[in-house]
């Protein structure tokens, strides 16, 4: 392990975990870091995610998402967000996670997930590993998986929804090929294997151990001028 974890909090056994949106990142290649993903798994990394901005904004999506629902939907039945917590296994390790919004209309699912801000390609990821898991915590199938975003900075439409599809949509986007990716993640992690940290700018722009690891990307390379010899 290239991080220092001596300062670190271990994580209680009972709260070890992958989050969805992390397993999410990984298998559409947003965060790729091993190393990253085995600390968080085990490790307090202290970092605080205190963004007024995000909340209020998130709020809001969240927000405009339930009237979407309730104006297209007659009879729908929201189920609480603190009810569907959702924590299940993968091999040994867990995986947890909440959905924005899951709702019923007779016995088929609809799950929402709310964003603030721009698309990203792994939320599709995120929104079908919740659909394929809230599928199995109730016994019910899903009909249709929306992603709503909310962006008060785009000068036309602030509040968009998208819709993705329903039960053939998960198991397209979850394809195998991304069901074994993720077992070999679980597996590898609670392996005692050495994981060789995958050092990119992408990866370890925003990652939670960059204060403490020593592999992280440093910007060092030299600038080339493509066209030094044009003379003028
Ligand atoms: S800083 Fe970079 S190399 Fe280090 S754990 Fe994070 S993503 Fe991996």
């Amino acid at each position: 392990m290239t991080i220092d974890l001596k300062n670190s909090k271990k994580k209680h056994p009972n709260f070890v975990c992958l989050s969805v949106s992390a397993a999410s990142k990984f298998v559409s290649g947003e965060y790729t870091c091993k190393t990253g993903l085995k600390a968080n798994y085990f490790y307090k990394s202290g970092k605080v995610f205190n963004n007024p901005r995000w909340n209020l904004e998130h709020g809001l999506a969240l927000q405009e998402s339930i009237k979407f629902l309730k104006t297209n939907y007659k009879n729908i039945f929201l189920y609480d967000r603190e009810s569907l917590k959702i924590k299940m296994k993968i091999g040994n390790c867990w995986i947890f996670g909440v959905p924005d919004q899951v709702a019923r209309v007779g016995n088929k699912l609809i799950v929402l997930d709310a964003k603030s801000g721009e698309s990203k390609f792994f939320h599709r990821f995120q929104v079908s590993l919740y659909s394929l898991m809230i599928s199995r915590k109730l016994g019910l199938d899903v009909s249709e998986m929306y992603l709503s975003y909310y962006n008060p900075r785009n000068s036309n439409d602030k509040f968009n929804v998208i819709s993705l599809g329903g039960h053939d949509e998960i198991n397209k986007i979850w394809s195998n090929e991304h069901k074994k990716e993720l077992v070999e993640l679980t597996n590898l992690i609670l392996s005692d294997e050495p994981i060789v940290p995958t050092s990119n700018q992408s990866n370890c722009q925003y990652c939670d151990w960059r204060a403490k690891c020593t592999s992280k990307f440093e910007e060092n390379e030299e600038i080339l001028n493509l066209f030094a010899d044009v003379k003028l």
